[in-house]
């Protein structure tokens, strides 16, 4: 299997030579859908959790990250989902802080 996590989505559409990412959870082939919203958890964890010094590497095709949010954001005291149009019209800390 050829991981490959930053690549041209274009070139690659063009050339159909999509590199094999399967989902984590489902195990389907990443379709060029999957592979635009590349949703990854990629984390070390040190000491202080119940996965000390372990890899996640974990990927989800559209469908399983629809799942997982089904699945958690009922859970959050804090909404961390938020609109396009609402993240638009509350910029974060760092683009406030920006002088670009
Ligand atoms: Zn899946």
């Amino acid at each position: 299997m050829i991981k490959e996590i930053d690549f041209n989505l274009d070139k690659a559409l063009q050339t159909g030579e999509l590199p094999t990412q399967i989902c984590s959870m489902c195990g389907k082939a990443f379709d060029e859908y999957d592979y635009q919203e590349n949703v990854r958890f990629d984390h070390y964890f040190g000491y202080g959790s119940k996965y000390d010094l372990h890899h996640l590497d974990l990927n989800l095709c559209c469908q399983c990250t629809g799942k997982v949010l089904d699945w958690i954001l009922p859970q959050c005291k804090h909404n961390p989902l938020m609109h396009e149009s609402e993240a638009m019209a509350c910029p974060s800390a760092d683009c406030l802080n920006s002088e670009e």
